[in-house]
């Protein structure tokens, strides 16, 4: 049975999932830990050339359309990241942007001499991240100097997300960074409107901000809605297709998307992919049934979080599903 894959309509590259903090939001479970290996060029051309064809352009500046460059932290490899504008403006993409957690904005002239050279090479925007997670790692005047100088280049076109925190931490007076345990004691009040994902390094780490369920609560559901979402997929420097925020789930390399799109998915060779495209229950029945997976006590704080629970395990048993990728992504699970 074929499943076609819809074309991306915006698409984000993860250049490496190295970065400079840990944050215990992470889907991507980037940190300093992974072997910082980047995307190699002759990668990120053909991938950006794949995606041409495909990616919608815009004159907004959103992460709905066009291209865009993340990690980890791309600005650990300035040169690379670059480079990938410079190619991206080439195919004229529209609009072409970059996240970045402000770790690199030390001095005011360097900051500013880097966000010149990448409009200069095409870049129409930015997204700076704040977050009382972000703020265990990154002093926030890092930050303060990130926005300052990102608002003189690109003007309006600076994305702070989420800017409840910004306004928050000024409030605060924090220049510095933050435990989050001295954030939450300090009130924490942005967490209760801010958007917070119940996926990736969250399931573990913040489990406690969050009410858990048995895994019985979520039988009946499928993935068919992320899986097949053509909005803000996102290829990693191994080329996997990762959509939705289903990170460590490949759909294919990059170099397969065209056939993808047109022929489809053969779901024969996508085991997982079917199962989680039907009903989560069939995934939890096989963990438990034929490799001894054994639930959570204390119960799941998301159908997401059942799925990576299950998906760490089997890859701790060595069972070889092709779209558990990359690996270590599972090596950085806890
Ligand atoms: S349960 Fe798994 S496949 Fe489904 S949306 Fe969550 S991470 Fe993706």
């Amino acid at each position: 049975m074929k499943l076609k894959i819809p074309q991306p309509i915006s698409a984000g590259i993860i250049l490496s999932y190295t970065c400079s903090s840990q944050c215990k939001h992470c889907i991507y479970y980037s940190s300093p830990k992974w072997k910082g290996n980047w995307m190699e060029e002759e990668l990120l051309i053909e991938t950006l050339e794949i995606l041409s064809d495909m990616i919608k352009r815009s004159s907004f500046i959103s992460f709905n359309y066009g291209i865009h460059f993340s990690g980890g932290e791309p600005f650990l490899n300035f040169e690379l990241l670059l480079k990938a504008v410079e190619k991206a403006k080439k195919l004229n993409y529209t609009p072409i942007l970059v996240e970045t957690n402000a770790i690199w904005c030390t001095k005011e002239k360097t900051v500013l001499e880097k966000l010149e050279a990448l409009k200069k090479a095409g870049l129409d925007g930015i997204l700076i991240s704040v977050n009382p997670f972000l703020l265990e790692y990154v002093p926030f005047k890092r930050t303060e100097l990130a926005i300052r100088c990102a608002s003189q280049v690109f003007s309006n076109k600076v994305l702070i997300y989420q800017e409840i925190f910004y306004y928050e931490f000024k409030k605060l007076n924090i220049s510095g960074t933050l435990f989050l345990h001295e954030y939450l004691k300090r009130g924490g009040y942005g967490l209760y409107y801010a958007e917070l994902l119940p996926v990736g390094r969250a399931c573990y780490e913040l489990s406690f901000l969050f009410k858990k369920y048995p895994s019985e609560v979520f039988f009946g559901k499928n993935c068919k809605t992320e899986l097949l979402n053509p909005y803000h997929v996102h290829i990693d420097n191994y080329g996997n297709y990762i959509t939705g925020f289903c990170a460590g789930l490949s759909l294919g390399h990059i170099s397969e998307l065209k056939s993808l799109v047109k022929e489809g998915m053969d779901l024969k060779k996508k085991p997982l992919l079917h199962i989680l495209m039907q009903d989560i229950k069939l995934l939890y029945q096989i963990a438990v049934n034929e490799y001894g997976y054994q639930p959570l006590s204390q119960g799941y704080i998301s159908k997401c979080h059942l799925c990576l629970d299950i998906r760490k395990f089997l890859v701790s048993k060595n069972v070889n599903f092709q779209e558990l990728s990359p690996k270590e992504y599972y090596q950085q699970v806890i």
